[in-house]
Protein backbone atom coordinates (compact mmCIF):
# COMPACT_ATOMS: atom_id res chain seq x y z
CA UNK A 1 0.00 0.00 0.00
CA UNK A 2 2.80 2.46 0.88
CA UNK A 3 4.31 1.75 -2.02
CA UNK A 4 1.56 2.38 -3.92
CA UNK A 5 0.60 5.25 -2.56
CA UNK A 6 4.56 6.79 -3.09
CA UNK A 7 4.40 5.87 -6.58
CA UNK A 8 1.22 7.83 -7.00
CA UNK A 9 3.06 10.93 -5.54
CA UNK A 10 5.69 10.57 -7.04
CA UNK A 11 3.68 10.27 -10.35
CA UNK A 12 1.53 13.39 -9.20
CA UNK A 13 4.68 15.58 -8.69
CA UNK A 14 6.00 13.96 -11.80
CA UNK A 15 2.95 15.61 -13.71
CA UNK A 16 3.29 18.98 -11.62
CA UNK A 17 7.06 18.74 -12.24
CA UNK A 18 6.66 18.53 -15.79
CA UNK A 19 3.83 20.97 -16.32
CA UNK A 20 6.32 23.95 -14.09
CA UNK A 21 8.97 22.59 -16.50
CA UNK A 22 6.85 23.65 -19.65
CA UNK A 23 5.76 26.99 -18.02
CA UNK A 24 9.43 27.71 -17.34
CA UNK A 25 11.04 26.19 -20.28
CA UNK A 26 10.83 27.49 -23.85
CA UNK A 27 11.93 28.26 -27.06
CA UNK A 28 14.41 31.19 -26.38
CA UNK A 29 17.39 31.09 -27.13
CA UNK A 30 16.65 29.05 -30.37
CA UNK A 31 18.04 25.40 -29.48
CA UNK A 32 19.69 25.50 -33.34
CA UNK A 33 21.85 28.09 -32.03
CA UNK A 34 23.30 25.96 -28.94
CA UNK A 35 27.06 26.18 -29.52
CA UNK A 36 26.91 22.27 -29.17
CA UNK A 37 24.79 22.09 -32.34
CA UNK A 38 25.36 25.51 -34.63
CA UNK A 39 28.80 24.33 -36.59
CA UNK A 40 27.47 20.65 -36.88
CA UNK A 41 26.85 19.51 -40.51
CA UNK A 42 23.00 21.25 -41.50
CA UNK A 43 20.88 18.47 -42.38
CA UNK A 44 19.43 19.08 -46.02
CA UNK A 45 16.41 19.46 -47.14
CA UNK A 46 14.03 16.12 -47.77
CA UNK A 47 10.32 15.27 -48.31
CA UNK A 48 9.49 11.79 -47.32
CA UNK A 49 5.41 10.85 -48.63
CA UNK A 50 4.03 7.99 -46.76
CA UNK A 51 3.78 4.59 -48.52
CA UNK A 52 1.30 2.69 -46.27
CA UNK A 53 -0.10 2.56 -42.53
CA UNK A 54 2.25 1.26 -39.59
CA UNK A 55 1.32 0.71 -36.60
CA UNK A 56 4.47 1.94 -34.34
CA UNK A 57 5.66 5.13 -33.63
CA UNK A 58 8.51 6.07 -35.17
CA UNK A 59 11.30 7.19 -32.21
CA UNK A 60 12.16 10.10 -33.60
CA UNK A 61 8.15 11.26 -33.27
CA UNK A 62 8.79 10.42 -29.81
CA UNK A 63 11.22 12.53 -29.37
CA UNK A 64 9.66 15.10 -31.02
CA UNK A 65 6.75 14.38 -28.88
CA UNK A 66 8.26 15.20 -25.44
CA UNK A 67 10.65 17.79 -26.52
CA UNK A 68 7.35 19.33 -27.50
CA UNK A 69 6.21 18.64 -23.74
CA UNK A 70 9.40 20.54 -22.03
CA UNK A 71 9.10 23.56 -23.97
CA UNK A 72 5.85 24.46 -25.94
CA UNK A 73 2.62 25.01 -24.33
CA UNK A 74 -0.32 22.67 -25.49
CA UNK A 75 -0.78 19.39 -26.01
CA UNK A 76 -0.82 16.03 -28.15
CA UNK A 77 -3.87 15.28 -30.01
CA UNK A 78 -2.84 12.86 -32.49
CA UNK A 79 0.16 10.89 -33.96
CA UNK A 80 -0.63 7.57 -35.87
CA UNK A 81 -4.23 7.11 -37.73
CA UNK A 82 -4.20 5.32 -41.20
CA UNK A 83 -5.46 8.39 -43.59
CA UNK A 84 -6.20 8.64 -47.19
CA UNK A 85 -5.11 11.86 -48.58
CA UNK A 86 -5.63 12.61 -52.15
CA UNK A 87 -4.17 9.93 -54.23
CA UNK A 88 -1.87 8.81 -51.50
CA UNK A 89 -1.59 8.66 -47.25
CA UNK A 90 -1.39 11.20 -44.68
CA UNK A 91 2.39 11.32 -42.89
CA UNK A 92 -0.21 10.51 -39.86
CA UNK A 93 -0.18 6.85 -41.62
CA UNK A 94 3.52 6.07 -40.58
CA UNK A 95 3.19 7.68 -37.69
CA UNK A 96 5.10 10.63 -38.52
CA UNK A 97 3.46 13.64 -38.02
CA UNK A 98 2.08 15.16 -35.17
CA UNK A 99 -0.75 16.98 -33.74
CA UNK A 100 -0.33 19.30 -31.48
CA UNK A 101 -3.09 21.18 -29.82
CA UNK A 102 -3.00 24.74 -29.81
CA UNK A 103 -6.08 26.92 -30.45
CA UNK A 104 -5.84 30.72 -32.31
CA UNK A 105 -8.55 31.65 -30.97
CA UNK A 106 -6.75 31.31 -27.61
CA UNK A 107 -4.28 34.57 -27.57
CA UNK A 108 -1.58 32.37 -25.31
CA UNK A 109 -2.21 29.11 -27.33
CA UNK A 110 -1.92 31.43 -31.29
CA UNK A 111 1.62 33.37 -29.54
CA UNK A 112 2.95 29.53 -28.28
CA UNK A 113 1.86 28.35 -31.98
CA UNK A 114 3.64 31.70 -33.87
CA UNK A 115 6.49 31.17 -31.49
CA UNK A 116 7.05 27.71 -32.45
CA UNK A 117 6.78 27.90 -35.78
CA UNK A 118 9.02 31.26 -36.21
CA UNK A 119 11.36 29.14 -33.96
CA UNK A 120 11.85 26.10 -36.36
CA UNK A 121 12.04 28.28 -39.57
CA UNK A 122 14.07 31.34 -38.44
CA UNK A 123 17.54 31.51 -39.38
CA UNK A 124 20.33 30.32 -37.21
CA UNK A 125 23.79 32.46 -36.18
CA UNK A 126 24.98 31.14 -39.03
CA UNK A 127 22.83 32.55 -41.83
CA UNK A 128 21.09 29.28 -42.56
CA UNK A 129 17.51 29.61 -42.79
CA UNK A 130 14.96 26.95 -41.22
CA UNK A 131 17.77 25.64 -39.09
CA UNK A 132 15.45 24.22 -36.53
CA UNK A 133 13.15 22.46 -38.69
CA UNK A 134 16.05 20.88 -40.63
CA UNK A 135 18.15 19.51 -37.87
CA UNK A 136 14.81 18.27 -36.17
CA UNK A 137 13.69 16.73 -39.89
CA UNK A 138 10.72 18.78 -39.94
CA UNK A 139 9.38 18.50 -43.33
CA UNK A 140 5.94 20.26 -43.16
CA UNK A 141 3.86 22.15 -40.95
CA UNK A 142 0.30 23.46 -41.06
CA UNK A 143 -1.64 26.03 -38.81
CA UNK A 144 -4.69 28.24 -38.97
CA UNK A 145 -4.85 28.58 -42.71
CA UNK A 146 -0.99 28.61 -43.79
CA UNK A 147 1.68 25.77 -44.56
CA UNK A 148 5.24 25.30 -44.51
CA UNK A 149 6.26 22.84 -46.66
CA UNK A 150 9.83 21.26 -47.60
CA UNK A 151 12.09 23.89 -49.26
CA UNK A 152 9.62 27.07 -49.45
CA UNK A 153 11.03 30.41 -48.17
CA UNK A 154 8.56 31.09 -45.69
CA UNK A 155 4.28 30.08 -44.94
CA UNK A 156 2.68 29.82 -47.57
CA UNK A 157 -1.64 29.65 -47.69
CA UNK A 158 -3.21 26.31 -46.84
CA UNK A 159 -5.17 24.73 -49.69
CA UNK A 160 -7.97 24.02 -47.89
CA UNK A 161 -8.77 27.39 -46.91
CA UNK A 162 -9.02 28.95 -50.30
CA UNK A 163 -10.85 28.71 -53.28
CA UNK A 164 -8.85 28.55 -56.71
CA UNK A 165 -8.87 32.02 -56.88
CA UNK A 166 -6.80 32.48 -53.93
CA UNK A 167 -9.69 34.02 -51.83
CA UNK A 168 -10.59 32.79 -48.62
CA UNK A 169 -13.67 30.37 -48.21
CA UNK A 170 -15.63 30.39 -45.70
CA UNK A 171 -17.89 28.20 -43.55
CA UNK A 172 -14.36 26.18 -42.77
CA UNK A 173 -14.05 23.32 -40.49
CA UNK A 174 -11.66 24.30 -37.71
CA UNK A 175 -9.48 21.03 -37.51
CA UNK A 176 -9.66 20.79 -41.12
CA UNK A 177 -8.44 24.48 -41.43
CA UNK A 178 -6.17 23.45 -38.75
CA UNK A 179 -7.19 26.19 -36.52
CA UNK A 180 -6.92 24.30 -33.32
CA UNK A 181 -4.02 22.63 -33.84
CA UNK A 182 -0.37 22.76 -34.94
CA UNK A 183 0.68 19.94 -37.32
CA UNK A 184 4.19 19.39 -37.52
CA UNK A 185 5.59 16.45 -39.73
CA UNK A 186 9.12 14.72 -39.70
CA UNK A 187 10.91 12.89 -42.36
CA UNK A 188 12.37 9.49 -42.42
CA UNK A 189 15.91 10.83 -40.57
CA UNK A 190 13.78 12.55 -38.05
CA UNK A 191 11.98 10.44 -37.16
CA UNK A 192 14.38 7.82 -36.59
CA UNK A 193 16.00 10.79 -34.77
CA UNK A 194 18.90 10.47 -37.41
CA UNK A 195 19.49 14.21 -38.06
CA UNK A 196 21.89 16.21 -36.08
CA UNK A 197 18.95 17.82 -33.49
CA UNK A 198 18.30 14.23 -32.66
CA UNK A 199 22.18 12.84 -32.38
CA UNK A 200 23.17 16.36 -29.88
CA UNK A 201 22.70 16.28 -25.99
CA UNK A 202 20.17 19.59 -27.58
CA UNK A 203 17.52 17.24 -27.60
CA UNK A 204 18.39 15.79 -23.98
CA UNK A 205 17.21 19.70 -23.27
CA UNK A 206 19.47 21.99 -21.50
CA UNK A 207 21.72 19.85 -19.61
CA UNK A 208 25.22 20.04 -19.12
CA UNK A 209 27.54 18.35 -22.22
CA UNK A 210 28.86 15.06 -21.12
CA UNK A 211 32.23 14.97 -19.03
CA UNK A 212 35.21 15.19 -20.95
CA UNK A 213 33.15 17.21 -23.70
CA UNK A 214 34.20 20.45 -25.02
CA UNK A 215 30.78 22.31 -24.51
CA UNK A 216 31.67 24.84 -27.11
ZN1 LIG B 1 -2.01 16.38 -38.67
Amino acid sequence: MVGRLLVLMLSACALACAIGASALAGLRPNPANDPRLLNEPLDSYRYDYAERCRSKVPPGVRAMQHWLEDNVRGETWSIIRCEPLGDGLSIHSEGRAIDWALDAKVRRERRAAKRLIRTLLQKDANGNPHALALRMGVQGLIYNCKQWYGNAKKLGPYTYCFNRKGKRRRHLDRTAAHMDHVHIELNWPGAREKTSFWQSPVAGGTEPPPSGGTGG
